[in-house]
């Protein structure tokens, strides 16, 4: 085996105490996050804390991941919208558990955008797709989505992504400034969002 093979099962392993889903952990198991980070962070990438990847903005720690991926309930074929595409990792485990087809998301900053969309073709998850725009839209062609994701911390849930996303459907995100809590909230056919708060969480601002 191969020794970032070793590294990323030894975390998937780690990531047990914390996340329950086997589905969660093979997909952390399987996404060769080395691929994703900036070269001169390779080394550190199955550490289990953020990287930086440019533009001022950071990959989550891969218990985050997972842990937003327990929380969202992924099945194969969900159609989700993530806004937040950053260097494509975590839209890269999304894809394992719903196929990459079902996977869209946005990303604020071009540049990144590009970078996204080139290290998900190279690493297989080419099917993924990438939009650079402003997330708080979302993006309504491919709406209704199953799941929406946010991982960049928002005031509120913007009413685009609530709009779009179908009822009974899942949203999640980190909610508030400074101060900020991870929010799922489930979509109620009468149009109302039944709410669970899942502690405290630390992301960069949404733009
Ligand atoms: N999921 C990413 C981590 C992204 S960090 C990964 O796996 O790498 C949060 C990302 O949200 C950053 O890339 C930032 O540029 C993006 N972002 C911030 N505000 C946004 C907005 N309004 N619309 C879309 N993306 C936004």
């Amino acid at each position: 085996m191969a020794d970032w093979d070793r590294q990323r099962s030894r975390l998937s392993d780690r990531l047990r105490e914390r996340v329950v889903d086997e589905d969660v952990l093979a997909a952390i198991a399987s996404v060769p996050r080395h691929l994703f980070v900036p070269d001169d962070k390779r080394h550190a990438a199955y550490a289990d804390r953020p990287l930086p990847i440019g533009s001022g903005q950071t990959i989550s720690a891969p218990h985050m991941v997972a842990i937003m991926a327990e929380i969202l309930d992924l099945s194969p074929g969900d159609q989700v919208l993530e806004i937040g595409t950053g260097c494509g990792y975590h839209a890269a485990v999304t894809a394992e558990l719903v196929g990459p087809e079902n996977v869209y998301s946005v990303e604020y900053h071009a540049p990144l955008a590009d970078d996204a969309r080139e290290t998900l073709d190279a690493t297989g998850y080419g099917e993924v797709s990438v939009r650079a725009g402003d997330g708080k839209q979302g993006w309504p062609e491919h709406a209704p989505y199953d799941r929406t994701y946010l991982t960049c911390a928002a005031p509120e849930f913007p009413a685009p992504l609530v709009d779009q996303t179908r009822d009974s459907g899942v949203l999640l995100a980190p909610l508030g400034d400074g101060q900020q809590r991870l929010i799922r909230a489930e979509k109620q056919a009468d149009g109302t969002v039944n709410r669970v708060d899942h502690g405290g969480v630390r992301f960069v601002p949404l733009q």
